[in-house]
């Protein structure tokens, strides 16, 4: 194995490569920011092409016409491609790749919906790496042989031993001749089949490269100043944190801190890569640095998601929840792969909170209908407050109706409407 001395992994999301315009912007940083340093390039869907995949995929799955946002997709990519370099003969590979989108498209069946959902929603990055990779002139590489993952659809589990062994086999000497463009999100299985490693993955993705092939740091480069308090959408206050430790970090992102996905710290923080996150309007700004530190206690940082379920269960007879109660309802969660976001338990009642997704609730309440009486309460919103004092608490309470609260040390959470 080749080792690559002072690896950069730049990692760009959909906003950063929404247009034609934001493409340039992109191909400045990495002239300007990067110039002669062996540089690995993560890149997710444009824009909102995500979305776009997954509705067109719904209409595929239950047999209706997908016709007109396909054309949209196809229209945009094409044209994007044009816009950056207008006569290139180089379009081949993009309109291939939207090419084998529409045949596989054609096959998709009323079979199983998630693995289906992998093959066809994965498109995003494969037609946005293409644009990229033209635009800068870069090698384009296909990371699904590479990133091994099993066959967890839309959540691949990543085998670390396999995807390390090809990782690091096979990127060096791309690396060596220039700029690799690679996709965020994806995996392979060993068949060969397409995986996705859970929505807004490809954070994740970039510390995977990075972890396997000992990067000298990570860079996310976001539509956002660094690592804040808040969501400056929400909280127009939110300040900016110059530094923070990896654990922090992992909290927050855990907590739904939708800036960084949650499983990207792990690896980073194994192997000691820092991660910065940047802004791609401002690139000379300093942005937050993410790495091994000690810092004094942090401003409270606020944190909403938004399409929760509070979902409660009695047992039929009036008994108490009993140990024996939570492993089938835990055992019915993990089946209908319902993530807990907050729990509570009282003496008849035990009560989740998990994303929002009517077939999994759906699934959920087959699995325990016969034992448990059940209720949900669906459109809900999750507040946590890290670091919190009285004054943030009441900040984000007053007024609100809470349907229920939980408090530790360092974080205060609450669910309401
Ligand atoms: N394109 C994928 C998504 O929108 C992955 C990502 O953006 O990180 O979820
Ligand atoms: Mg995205």
């Amino acid at each position: 194995m080749t080792a690559i001395n002072h690896l950069q992994v730049y990692k760009f999301g959909g906003a950063s490569v929404k247009d034609a315009a934001a493409i340039r912007n992109l191909r400045r940083i990495v002239e300007t920011t990067a110039p002669g340093q062996p540089l690995l390039i993560v890149v997710s869907a444009m824009g909102k092409t995500t979305n776009a995949l997954e509705e067109i995929f719904d209409l595929a799955h239950r047999g209706h016409d997908y016709e007109a946002p396909l054309g949209a997709l196809h229209d945009f990519h094409a044209a994007t491609a044009a816009a950056l370099a207008p006569g290139a003969p180089d379009a081949g590979p993009l309109l291939a790749t939207l090419g084998a989108l529409r045949e596989q498209l054609a096959e998709v069946s009323a079979d199983n919906y998630d693995r289906q959902y992998d093959q066809i929603v994965s498109y995003g990055e494969l037609l946005a790496t293409q644009v990229v990779a033209a635009a800068l002139g870069a090698h384009w590489l296909d990371c699904r042989p590479l990133v091994r993952t099993d066959r967890t659809w839309r959540e691949g589990r990543v085998d670390w031993a396999t995807t390390r062994a090809a990782v690091a086999a096979a990127l060096p000497p791309l690396l060596a001749r220039g700029p690799v463009v690679t996709q965020g999100f994806l995996g392979g299985t060993a068949g060969g089949l397409t995986t996705t490693l859970g929505r807004e993955g490809s954070d994740y993705s970039a510390a995977i490269f990075a972890y396997c092939l000992g990067a000298e740091a990570v860079t996310i480069w976001k539509d956002v100043a660094g690592l804040l308090s808040a969501d400056p959408k929400i909280f127009p206050d939110a300040v900016r944190y110059p530094e923070i430790s990896y654990q922090e970090t992992i909290e927050m992102a855990y907590y739904g801190a939708s800036v960084i996905h949650p499983k990207t710290l792990k690896p980073l923080a194994e192997r000691g890569i820092p991660l910065r996150v940047k802004s791609f309007v401002d690139p000379a700004a300093d942005g937050t640095l993410i790495h091994d530190c000690q810092h004094p206690a942090l401003a409270p940082a606020f944190i909403r998601k938004t399409g929760q379920c509070l979902l409660s269960f009695e047992s039929k007879d009036f008994a108490f929840i009993s140990e024996e109660n939570l492993e089938v309802i835990f055992g019915a969660l993990a089946q209908a792969r319902l993530k807990i976001n907050l729990m509570q338990n009282s003496a008849i009642s035990f009560s989740v909170c998990t994303d929002f997704s009517e077939r999994r609730v759906q699934q959920l309440l087959a699995l325990l209908g016969g034992q448990f009486r059940t209720h949900y309460n669906a459109d809900l919103t999750l507040f946590t407050i890290k670091n919190y004092d009285a004054a943030s608490i009441a900040r984000l309470t007053t007024g609100r109706e809470l349907l229920l609260e939980q408090r530790t040390r360092s974080t205060f959470q609450f669910v309401c409407r």
